[in-house]
């Protein structure tokens, strides 16, 4: 599933467009988690971008009027293609056409979305959405006071999209390792040094992927190339039952909220 830094990387690429006109557009299947509007080609015709920016796991095309707010779901890609290209995949379900180039949407299992808004602030799927991981705001005081009124483990609580956004299950487990606190730990019990340090790894945990993304980048999105998401050295997700990088103990697997959480119990306390 496309996670935080796949997104964020996905959104520098298509990057270039800012500034461009999407001349025409077209659907070529509407069903998506919810259905494309279907005025969507009328309206997408001659749609200026002016820039685009990401919020959470959603790419947001703006405009003077509209914005378009994407989401890929499970298994949504967008790819690059130039306008003359008749290189049509299955599952490719909207189509942007610029002047010399096309976005295309493509999602096999049609979890994810595009929806047309005025008022992208007030959205449904925007409006209540927790604070940014790599803005300042989101720091170790900020943490703190979060985790010193929550009795959840604070796994669930990183991943819970209210406090923060885009911290994904594998991102979870690595910083958890990264800052060694146990995942099973209640909130409440964690010191401001250890949220600080926490917040600092998640940071770096999710800069270090968008970073391995953007060196994949060329593969990511050649015209043909299917949707593979960009692997980097994973320290404790999928490790169970082999050695810690730092103790050499072994990984345990356990589950919290039906997901799967890798740890040492010896380095997280
Ligand atoms: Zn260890």
């Amino acid at each position: 599933m496309p996670e935080l830094p796949e997104v964020e990387t996905t959104r520098r690429a298509i990057s270039q467009f800012e500034g461009k006109v999407i001349e025409s557009s077209k659907v070529n299947n509407p069903n998506l988690r919810w259905k494309v509007d279907k005025n969507f080609e009328s309206i997408i015709n001659n749609f200026k971008i002016n820039d685009i920016t990401r919020r959470a796991k959603y790419i947001i095309f703006n405009s003077d009027n509209y914005s378009i707010l994407l989401h890929l779901g499970m298994s949504g890609s967008l790819r690059i293609l130039n306008r003359a290209s008749n290189h049509f995949k299955k599952h490719d379900h909207v189509e942007f056409i610029f002047e010399d180039k096309k976005i295309i949407y493509n999602d096999p299992r049609r979890f994810g979305s595009i929806h047309l808004t005025k008022n992208i602030k007030s959205h449904f799927l925007i409006n209540k959405l927790g604070i940014e991981p790599l803005e300042k705001k989101f720091n170790g005081s900020y943490l703190f006071s979060i985790c010193s009124k929550s009795r959840a483990p604070i796994k669930s609580l990183i991943m819970n999209q209210k406090n923060v956004v885009g911290v994904g299950n594998i991102y979870a487990c690595e910083s958890l390792f990264e800052a060694k606190i146990n995942p099973l730990k209640e909130s409440s019990l964690l010191s401001e040094h250890e949220c600080t340090s926490l917040a600092k790894c998640i940071k770096k945990i999710l800069k270090n992927a968008i970073k391995v993304g953007g060196t994949t980048l060329k593969d990511f999105y050649s015209a043909d190339g299917s949707a593979g998401y960009f692997k980097f050295k994973l320290k404790a997700y999928g490790r169970e039952n082999e050695g810690c990088l730092v103790c050499d103990e072994k990984i345990i697997k356990t589950v919290q909220n039906q997901r799967a959480t890798f740890y040492c119990n010896n380095c997280q306390i």
